[in-house]
């Protein structure tokens, strides 16, 4: 028979399953286990499709009386898109319950729990709450905050370069490096640039390297709508692209832009303040948002204290010059006492390059 901690980190594995394609809900997954036999599996794939519980209690049918049922997050008990789950495990006559961590949602948060309990099921909370938490920082993050958990990613050269003196950026990194920034853009609901960024590459920011994702938001950052019409994100209609501008910015200029797929969005003040923008954001849905530059925008980020993970690149090249930028822009702090401080969470070689992932020290 295998442990409680082997059980869930089964049900931790299924829930991975839905990364990527669950958004605005968290990734779940759940075991059913009766006499030391698992039952049933299931896990949550997409936002008003069923529940993990509810797939792990089907696939069990009659084996599901009596059983232990590993869930991942706490089963809701709110009328959603679909019934609530604590009320199917109670129908379904469960014996005990082992839950990773609560939900924080409000609709939720501990009332699943509750239910379980006054229906007298045995409920176990806490297993593996660490990888649980960590599975779901985007979700948690967002009901938290309401506003998108953001990851900033860049691609430099070993000294610290990410565009030569004269402002040509591709290729820094190898095409196993760009691969995997692919598969990030495909995990997450937006993309940010800067207007100099596109500018200077024309990217498009879609996600064209690896198989089977979905195209994110694309979103500029352009004050006075300074993104030429002809540019990428403008005229190829490959995923629907937001240009976020000041208060300032003429109507006439608006409507050339504005399209199916492109949208002008506007904001309060004549400059686009990144905390305002987040809340703008996050209530329009975007629950995680990757921004890929440039350094000015980075920078932004950086000092609005709006960044929760960085990702980095580093190639095995030296660009060098005095005048190449670097990763963050502006003019930095001033001293150390000042600086950011990060854990480092993930350290891979990736091709030739070596990929660095962490997260600012709170
Ligand atoms: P950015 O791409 O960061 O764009 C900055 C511009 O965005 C600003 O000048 C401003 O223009 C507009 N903007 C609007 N609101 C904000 C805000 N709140 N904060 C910051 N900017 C805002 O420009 P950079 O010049 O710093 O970087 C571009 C260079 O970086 C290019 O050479 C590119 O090749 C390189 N790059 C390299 C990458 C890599 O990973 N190697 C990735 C991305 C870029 P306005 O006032 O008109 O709105
Ligand atoms: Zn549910």
């Amino acid at each position: 028979m295998r442990s409680d901690e082997q059980y869930m980190r089964m049900a931790l594995e299924i829930a991975k399953a839905g990364i990527g394609q669950t958004s605005p809900n968290p990734v779940v997954g759940a075991v059913v286990v009766k006499d030391g036999e698992v039952v049933g599996l299931g896990a949550h794939l997409k936002a008003g499709e069923p529940h993990a519980e509810v797939h792990a209690v089907r696939m069990a049918g009659e084996k599901a009386k009596g059983a232990t049922v590993y869930v991942t997050l706490e089963p809701c008990s709110h009328y959603g898109k679909t019934p609530p789950c604590a009320d199917l495990l109670i129908e379904t006559g469960v014996r005990r319950v082992v839950i990773a961590t609560t939900d924080p949602n409000p609709l939720v948060a501990g009332k699943g729990i509750e239910k379980l309990q006054k229906a007298g099921i045995e409920v176990q909370l806490g297993v593996l709450k660490e990888e649980a938490d960590e599975l779901n920082r985007v979700f948690f993050h967002y009901v938290a905050t309401k506003t998108p958990f953001v990851t900033l990613k860049y691609a430099s050269s070993l000294d610290g370069k990410i565009a030569t003196s004269t402002g040509e950026s591709k290729w820094i990194t190898s095409e196993a490096a760009r691969e995997d920034v692919h598969r990030y853009r495909a995990l997450h609901d937006a993309i940010l640039v800067g207007v100099n960024t596109v500018i200077a590459d024309n990217p498009s920011l879609t996600v064209r390297l690896v198989e089977g994702g979905k195209n994110p938001i694309r979103i500029v950052l352009d004050t006075h709508l300074r993104t030429p019409l002809d540019a990428n994100v403008i005229r190829d209609g490959a995923a629907e692209t937001w240009i976020v501008v000041g208060s300032e910015a003429s109507e006439k200029k608006k409507r050339q832009y504005e399209k199916e797929y492109v949208k002008v969005i506007s904001m309060d003040k004549p400059y686009i303040d990144i905390k305002e923008l987040l809340r703008v954001l996050g209530g329009k849905r975007i629950t995680s948002l990757f921004v890929e530059g440039g350094s000015h925008v980075h920078d932004s980020f950086i000092r609005a204290g709006a960044v929760n993970e960085i990702v980095a690149y580093f190639a095995p090249k030296i660009i060098g010059g005095k005048q190449a930028p670097t990763p963050i822009g502006g003019v930095g702090f001033a001293n150390m006492a000042e600086v950011m401080e990060l854990q480092i969470r993930q350290v891979e070689r990736i091709g030739p390059d070596i990929k660095i992932v962490a997260i600012p020290n709170i």
